[in-house]
């Protein structure tokens, strides 16, 4: 079945033909480490788990490289405000390196804890200050550069294609020049490659450069790390929807008038994470984290729960009663799910109406991903009294695949819950479904007591009832 996806380069949904039939290249721009990622951001990285899931379950290689910002990232993504990461150092009394080291660590534990599969390289752009610097020459030989107050910039009149992607008016973008802060640039639009005039007298992170010491523009690192690793022309290019108007302009600009040829085929953007009060962003200060979340109770699979319900090419809203919603539906979701482990080992092959279900799910994850639909299959099937609970558990785990909720690890925690092997214990539940069928629901609920008493919980689910040692 081929996989649909939205390209914003062509603003249209195209059929994905990767340039190798056999492994996928695939570039995420990743976490500047200066603080903790908020859920929106994490929001970005399960869109882009589940695209990389989806291409595995089609049956490619996927190489997924993702970088790691520990430099040059200003506070503003047009070259004004100064380096998050030297702020951040300097509110917090640390060094540049620890923030960096923190908080990477910090992003991991949540991209793990979100089920998200790691990338295959993750890349610090404090390790590629050579390569970045070697990619500058190769566009300073190319006339794409100038040197003004210190600073080597990229001037965009020497791509004509610049903007393409976010379908800028260069015209428009002319007329600007007067509001623009940086007398040094010739365009508005032209960026900063290489830093060596620092706004920051007490700048940590230096390197030396043939245009003297400095550090890297933020923009500059994709483009090195993700053609150092995937070559000059690679498959898929992902981030967050505001990094297409600057950041992927840029990072488009500068990769191809170096290499002077297409660098990336599909970029695709998720859709932000809004809060009440509009965007969630880190700067603002006001945002929420994985560890906010759990510390409320909610299981970070809450949180995914509710990202797959919602497309990833559309705003969605947090709220807290949204939370509860995804909690309490995700809580069913796995109750059914471990039901079905405790009574039955999942079937070695599929009927034909579990594997409609199957089809069907593809169909919807293959066609942009809509994982939304795709619940909505996972719920079809494990609500069809015409499926076999061993066929079910099959197909929920040939689902689970793209959608990264860890059913089968739940149901073998649940599976060793489940194995009671205490006779009165058993013999009790027997009578307490044979109490039930005969709507003697006072002694259902006495036999409950009892069991309970002895540390045994009872759980009564649409697939049967299930014995638990209480933990
Ligand atoms: P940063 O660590 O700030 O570089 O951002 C990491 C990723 O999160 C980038 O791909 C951003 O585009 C994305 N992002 C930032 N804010 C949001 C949000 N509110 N919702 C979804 N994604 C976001
Ligand atoms: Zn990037």
């Amino acid at each position: 079945m081929p996989i649909s996806l939205y390209n914003t380069m062509s603003r249209s949904v195209e059929q994905f033909k990767p340039i190798s039939d056999e492994t996928v290249k695939m570039y995420c721009c990743g976490p500047t480490v200066y603080n903790y990622a908020h859920i929106g951001n994490l929001r970005t990285y399960i869109f882009e788990d589940v695209l990389k899931r989806t291409l595995l379950h089609a049956g490619y290689k996927v190489t997924h490289v993702m970088n790691i910002t520990d430099v040059g990232h200003l506070t503003g993504d047009g070259d004004d405000g100064e380096d998050k990461m030297e702020k951040s150092a300097r509110e917090s009394g640390k060094s540049v390196w620890d923030i960096a080291r923190f908080y990477t660590e910090a992003f991991f534990k949540d991209f793990d804890a979100l089920h998200n599969l790691r990338p295959d390289i993750t890349c610090k752009a404090t390790d590629h200050v050579a390569d970045m610097i070697a990619l500058i020459q190769r566009l300073e030989k190319g006339g794409h550069t100038y040197v003004a107050g210190g600073n080597v910039y990229f001037s965009i009149d020497t791509f004509p294609d610049y903007g393409r992607l976010a379908r800028l008016d260069l015209n428009e973008l002319r007329s600007g020049a007067r509001i623009d802060v940086d007398d040094n640039k010739r365009n508005p639009k032209d960026f900063v490659l290489w830093f060596t005039n620092s706004k920051f007298g007490e700048q940590a992170m230096m390197w030396d450069s043939p245009w003297g010491r400095g550090y890297p523009g933020w923009h500059i690192e994709c483009s090195a790390m993700s053609m150092k690793y995937l070559g000059e022309h690679f498959d898929i290019h992902c981030g967050g929807i505001d990094a297409i108007p600057i950041h992927h302009t840029n990072e488009i600009a500068q990769s191809e008038a170096a290499t002077g040829h297409t660098w990336v085929n599909y970029w695709l953007h998720g859709e932000f994470l809004l809060n009440d009060t509009g965007k969630m962003s880190k700067s603002s200060g006001e945002f929420l984290t994985l560890s906010v979340l759990t510390s409320k109770g909610y299981d970070p699979m809450d949180y995914r729960f509710f990202i797959l319900g919602g497309h990833y090419r559309s705003q969605l809203k947090f709220s807290w009663q949204a939370m509860d919603t995804a909690r309490t539906a995700r809580g069913n979701l796995f109750d059914r799910i471990a039901a079905l482990k405790a009574g039955a080992a999942p079937a070695k092959s599929l009927g034909e109406a579990a594997s409609r279900w199957c089809a069907s799910f593809d169909e919807h994850v293959f066609n942009d991903l809509n994982t939304p639909r795709g619940l909505a299959d996972l719920w079809g099937l494990l609500k069809d009294d015409t499926i076999s609970p061993a066929e079910k558990l099959a197909a929920a785990y040939r689902m689970d695949t793209i959608l990264g909720l860890g059913f089968e690890s739940l149901s073998a925690r649940q599976a060793e819950e489940s194995i009671v092997d205490d006779p009165e214990a058993l013999a009790l539940v027997a009578r307490r479904v044979e109490a039930k069928k005969a709507r003697d629901y006072a002694l259902a609920d006495e036999i409950r007591d009892k069991l309970d008493a002895m540390g045994y919980a009872v759980k009564d689910t649409p697939d049967g009832t299930r014995l638990m040692k209480k933990m």
